[in-house]
């Protein structure tokens, strides 16, 4: 995504101090006083971090600053039939949005997106009108004497029915692979670009202060809600509890059953993204220094993680959270984790040590090698 650019000489910066300071100003106040909450960004409930940046506020910022988006695709896969993927259409993007001013670029970003993201490739089955085929059936509020109803407003009869009519409630809804893939070959492309460039504004106008890449396509952890649940009147988040959070970090037992809850959270036949499963890999490279693949065991993991059990994989994969920091040409996780990470080390450096003849032990844990 970012160069590193090499300075043969003392590097001169390109605007004076004041020219700095008077930018950071002007995105601030334009920060503050053009761009507005819900439309241009939003927090996501329960990350507790910076908003996201959305297409529309990515759209003003790169106006104000005279920027001219230009996309270009990187990479492309539509396997309709779903030869190339166990039968299973498949359609990813990657796109790049280069950031034109005056004819130069001034900035770029990358961004994909594929149809085995969860929100596009599951579905809710939802609860249908036995009287005009109408969906889905909502629960009505309780304010309107609650039960069951087929929502007149929204192009369904009116139809109500008790909240325990075997009719409505005895219908499964169930998460379901989506059937038509193909369908949405358009929205996979359009949010590749989209992220592409909201990564983009966000690098070259430095409003990485404010905002975060926009997250709102993905679905967060866990969260395939009952469809009807939308009618029910909007409360405030309630904050996610940090208890887990406080005993932390985990000895490696205590990780392993943590990552086994988290992994009945997905479906069964889910399939880890291969581009994240390749950063998850290189992000753990990282941080085992050379012991990846016995530190994969140590987790719960086969050696190779395409092997492994993929709901399990995902669930280290979202305890490792790995986010690229291209100033330090480094991935960071959060202090628990390194701190998990280490004890995971340590255990399979014991483990070798235990499993060795006796002599070799203690010149394992003495430190010297053979030759001495
Ligand atoms: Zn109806």
């Amino acid at each position: 995504m970012s160069e590193i650019v090499v300075a043969n000489s003392f590097m001169e910066p390109v605007a004076s101090v004041d020219q700095a300071l008077a930018r950071y100003q002007k995105v601030k106040e334009f920060v503050s006083k053009i761009l507005k909450e819900d439309v241009d960004f939003g927090t996501i409930p329960g990350t507790g971090s910076k908003p996201a940046l959305l297409k529309p506020g990515a759209e003003k910022l790169s106006t104000f600053f005279g920027l001219h988006p230009i996309f270009e695709i990187l990479e492309k896969t539509e396997d309709w039939t779903g030869d190339q993927h166990g039968g299973e259409a498949f359609f990813y993007y990657m796109y790049r949005c280069n950031l034109l001013r005056n004819g130069e670029i001034v900035g770029s970003g990358d961004g994909s997106c594929n149809s085995w993201e969860k929100k596009y490739r599951y579905r809710m089955t939802e609860r249908i009108c036995p009287d005009c085929g109408h969906t889905p059936v909502i629960k009505g509020k309780q304010e309107y004497g609650g039960g069951w109803l087929c929502w007149a407003k929204k192009g369904g009869c009116g139809n109500k029915w008790l909240i325990g009519d075997p009719v409505i409630a005895d219908q499964k809804v169930d998460v379901v692979k989506n059937p038509d893939p193909a369908d949405q070959v358009n929205t996979y492309l359009k949010i590749s670009q989209k992220r592409s460039m909201v990564a983009a504004v966000l690098v070259t106008v430095n409003a990485s202060d404010y905002f975060t890449q926009d997250i709102e396509d993905y679905i967060p952890e866990g969260t395939y809600k009952d469809v009807t649940e939308e009618a029910a009147p909007k409360q405030a988040p309630v904050p996610k509890k940090k208890s887990d959070n406080s005993k932390r970090p985990w000895q490696p037992d205590k990780l392993r059953e943590m990552l086994r809850k988290k992994a009945d959270t997905y479906p069964k036949d889910y399939v880890v993204d291969e581009k994240a499963r390749q950063q998850f890999a290189a992000a753990l490279d990282q941080f085992t220094v050379g012991k990846r693949k016995p530190v994969q065991v140590e987790l719960g993991l086969l050696e190779s993680t395409k092997d492994s059990d993929q709901c399990y994989l995902q669930a280290v994969m979202d305890w490792l959270c790995a986010s690229w920091n291209s100033d330090l040409q480094s991935y960071l996780v959060e202090k628990p984790v390194v701190l998990e990470e280490l004890a995971l080390v340590v255990a399979q450096f014991d483990s070798t040590v235990d499993s060795l003849p006796k002599d070799e032990k203690i010149i394992a844990e003495l430190g010297m090698t053979e030759g001495y």
